[in-house]
């Protein structure tokens, strides 16, 4: 029998708190730092931390085109805020090309200056009734979602802001613009990894 095994891009940002949360699941875990790191994965989770370092990093590990080619074989992967602007088909204000994965648009830092962090608590169908409390922390905007991307929760940062998606699922990717790892609720944890076993049977790779 297989193990299943979701690996953590570990170059920068909140990556053992993701591997906590996964742990606490019962889910073994793999830290990613190069290429060979990504062999035998079933799902991948890209952290949140800073974009422009992450983007880097990818480029100086060799990582970049590999995790495009992750990318292709159809393995579940979620970014988280950071990690969202990497997956991401576009990103403003980034020097690096992103993995143009997710068919969204970003624009990076965009929930204003002035309050770089707020908390809110979102109606997100997919898990229950019970709202998630969720924490941003410099989150990115997501400006425009291609067809077919399903926005899985919205948030009205301040009174008279536009209502913007915050959870988004594209077939096997997914993307947060807040922090589930920092909070104590596993549901968005627990989702991702319910795409990661389900998308292996699907596939018959394991
Ligand atoms: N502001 C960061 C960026 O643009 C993201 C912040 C985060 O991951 N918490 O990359």
């Amino acid at each position: 029998m297989n193990v299943t095994t979701i690996g953590v891009l570990a170059l920068q940002g909140d990556f053992s708190e993701h591997e906590a949360v996964l742990g606490r699941l019962g889910v073994n875990t793999k830290q990613v730092r190069s290429p060979d790191d990504l062999r035998g994965l079933d799902g991948l989770i890209i952290p949140g931390g800073e974009s422009t370092t992450f983007c880097r990093l990818m480029a100086d590990f060799n990582l970049f085109e590999p995790l495009r080619a992750f990318v292709k074989t159809g393995a579940p992967i979620w970014g988280t805020c950071a990690g969202m602007i990497v997956l991401a088909r576009h990103a403003s204000d980034l020097d690096f090309p992103t993995l143009e994965a997710l068919d969204i648009k970003i624009l990076r830092n965009a929930y204003g200056r002035q309050v770089d962090s707020f908390e809110a608590d979102l109606q997100v169908p997919a898990l229950g009734a019970e709202p998630f409390h969720a924490v941003f922390i410099r989150a990115p905007v997501v400006a425009g979602t291609g067809p077919g991307v399903e926005v899985l929760a919205t948030v009205r940062h301040e009174p008279g802001q536009r209502v913007a998606p915050v959870a988004l699922r594209q077939g096997h990717l997914m993307a947060t613009s807040f922090h589930p790892e920092l909070t104590n609720d596993p549901r968005f944890h627990s989702y991702f990894v319910d795409l990661v076993t389900s998308s292996g049977k699907t596939s018959g790779s394991k």
